[in-house]
Order: structure tokens, then sequence, then C-alpha cells
């Protein structure tokens, strides 16, 4: 019985490694923020910079002009782009922050989403889109829109998918904005997923005060990413964000609302970042980075300052083996393929032998007090193209 359960396993190589082009020696790391409502806010942009952020999203909400039920009113101009003519803070005026990353959070009421108003965060991307409008959303007191006048029918769109498309085709990297709020199955074309939003993981908590473990925002989150990873790329890359709860939130007994604990302190905000591996510090560099997958999705822990997250100092893949380094060397690392453990503990994953079917393996590393270092997914293949070939260099 033992050898027919070793039969089904199966040994695997790195098709695809985020971080390959990344050289460790000489990286530059830039924390950045890709999904908080910074636009036009000169004290938000200056939190930031003191919480020693490189780079932040100018960003708001996008596409729901006209709107007439009082979602977003107002909220929905057109793309203010580059942030200079909008009254931007300047940059010389800055310690950190090097620059600013376009994008918006795109939507309004989809036809395949009718009973909410789902989002998708438009990176890079600097033109105006629009939401065509949705007759029936909200039991049809959403609808219709009305779209603004002179945008052309080339950048309305209807449904998600639309929406994405049009994203893509426009220069974007669409990432899918807090999915536990309504999951999309068959959906192409995402290209990032916060598996951390700092708003939803307060809900979650208040969720859990209210009612004991009811908070699954996060968990399904990392669920979906896990299934599309699988299921539809290995190159969907995990993005942490804060999401309104940045550096600059209002901590204090009553200043959380309704939807999230009301007794806010300083740790529960600026909990979701990422962080780029940057050849230099500026956005086109930036924006190479972030479509190769070179960067760390992160999640702060709640009890202490920010900052100390568990940093990777190497990474090194091999005929059949990944190997990560980090400065501290104690934490705990959780290997992940197709949703599930296949190692905890070691900071080199052998990839001789694991189960059959894997599509991918990722990386969290934990050190213990609530803060973890998401990697992104390594593609595998199989068989390995250099069957047991490694042995002879085991000893270097
Ligand atoms: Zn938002």
């Amino acid at each position: 019985m033992l050898f027919s359960s070793i039969s089904h396993a199966t040994d695997y190589s790195v098709s695809h490694n985020p971080y390959e082009d990344v050289n460790f020696n000489t990286t530059l790391r830039c924390l950045a923020q890709l999904h908080d409502h910074v636009n036009n806010n000169d004290p938000r942009v200056s939190s930031y910079d003191d919480a020693e952020y490189c780079a932040v999203t100018w960003m708001d909400y996008a596409g729901y002009y006209g709107n007439d039920t009082g979602l977003l009113v107002g909220m929905g101009s057109p793309k203010q782009w580059p942030p200079e003519d909008y009254g931007a803070t300047a940059i010389p005026s800055l310690d950190n922050i090097k620059f600013y990353i376009p994008g918006a959070e795109e939507g309004g009421y989809l036809k395949d989403n009718i009973t909410f108003a789902h989002h998708t965060h438009s990176t890079f991307m600097t033109e105006y889109i629009e939401s065509a409008g949705c007759s029936t959303c909200n039991g049809g007191s959403a609808a219709p829109l009305t779209p603004t006048v002179g945008v052309p029918s080339n950048r309305l769109y209807e449904t998600e998918q639309e929406l994405v498309d049009l994203v893509n085709e426009l220069g974007g990297w669409p990432i899918y904005n807090h999915p536990s709020v309504g999951p999309n199955t068959g959906l192409t074309g995402y290209k990032g997923i916060e598996i951390m939003n700092t708003f939803m993981s307060l809900r979650d908590q208040k969720d859990n005060e209210d009612s004991a473990g009811t908070g699954t925002r996060l968990t399904n989150a990392r669920a979906l990413w896990d299934t599309w990873l699988e299921t539809v790329s290995a190159r969907i890359y995990a993005v942490a964000v804060n999401d309104h709860y940045g550096p600059d939130h209002t901590v204090g007994v009553g200043t959380g609302g309704g939807s999230v604990p009301d007794d806010l302190v300083a740790n529960d905000i600026d909990q979701g970042k990422i962080e780029v591996l940057l050849t230099v510090q500026d956005l086109e560099a930036f924006e190479s980075s972030v479509r190769a997958g070179a960067f760390f999705a992160v999640h702060e822990n709640e009890t202490a300052s920010k900052g100390a997250f568990p940093e990777v100092t190497n990474i090194v893949v091999g005929s059949n083996s990944i190997t990560l380094t980090t400065t501290a060397g104690n934490e705990t690392v959780r290997w992940i393929a197709n949703g599930s453990s296949v190692g905890t503990n070691s900071f080199t994953l052998s990839l001789f032998g694991l189960d059959a079917g894997l599509k991918y393996v990722r990386a969290e590393i934990d050190d213990g007090s609530g803060r973890i270092t998401y990697t992104q997914a390594f593609e595998l293949v199989s068989p390995s193209p250099v069957h047991h070939s490694g042995f002879g260099e085991m000893g270097r």
C-alpha cells in the first residue's frame, strides 16, 4: 500500500519564476499603495510619505458619473492625470514618495453583478472609462445611468468582463478589488487580486466581534486567488491594500463607523501594502516589476509598529527546488500548492515527490506575530525536463 501511494508522487520544475530578473544584491525596495483614496488629498499623501512609502496611486472612484441613486455621486469625475495638473503635493517636497501611480477604482452597476456595484482597479491606466448603466440593477433603482456627455461608446462597458477587457486594452493592469464582495467565475484578464484589504480585514473583525467567526472576507479572497492560480493562470498576482484605512485614518473610540469596529487603534490601520523590487525608483521600472510579479503582498499585524514584516533577501530557484532567504531567518514558511499545504517550516521546498496535478506553488512567510509576507506563485511544470539530474550538484 505504501508503494502505491508513492507511485503517485510527481517531480516538478519551475516553468515561471516571477523574481527571475531580480538581482537581490542591488534591488531597491519600494513600499507602494495601489488602493487607497489619496486623490487630491495632500494630508493623505503626506501621511504615506511619513509612513515611508515610495509610491502611492493617484486614485479615487471612476465610472459612476450620472448615477442618480446617490451612490458615490460626484466621485466619477474624468481621470485626473498627471497629478501635477491637479494640485498634487509636489514630489520634491516629499521625503520618501518618488512618484505617483495612475489608476482608479472602476465600476458602476454591471449587468452581470446586478445587486451591487463591483469594483476593478485600473492600475496604470490614464484614460477615463464609464459604466453604461443597467436598467435592471439594484431592483431598478440604480439605473439607467446617463453616460457623461462626450464619453465615446468605445469607452463604455456593461459587464465586468467588458470592464476588465477595456482596462487591458487601454494599457491598464486590472486588479480584482475586495473580491469577497461578490466572487465571479469564468472571468479572464484579471492580472491582480486583493488578498488583503485593511477595510475588509476590519469588517471581518467587526463581524467576529458581533458574531464569532463570521468574518470570512479575507479567507474567501485568498481561496479565490488559489482557485484562479490553479484554474485560470499562475500569473495572477496577489496585492495587499488599505482602501480608506491608510496611515492618516483617524483612530480612537467612535472613529470606526458602522461596518468596522468603532474603537480603531493606530495599529488597525495601514495593514495592507506591497513591496516592489525595483532597478530604479521610477514609474516605468515600477510598472515593469509589477507586471512581472516581482513584488510581495504584505499583511502587517495589528499589534506592533509597521515596517517589521518578513523581508525576503533572496530567492533561488534550482532545477527541482525553491529556496527563500529572509533577514530574520526564523519565520514559519508555509508552501501552498493548488490551495493546499505541501510543506511548512523549511526555507527550501523540494519539488520532488509531490502530488500529481500541481500548477503552482507559493510561500507565506509568517513571523508568528501576525505579520505575513506573501510571495507570488511559481508556475510548475511536470514531468521535470531535468529529471533527477540535479542530484550531482546538490553539494554546492
Ligand atoms: Zn476603494
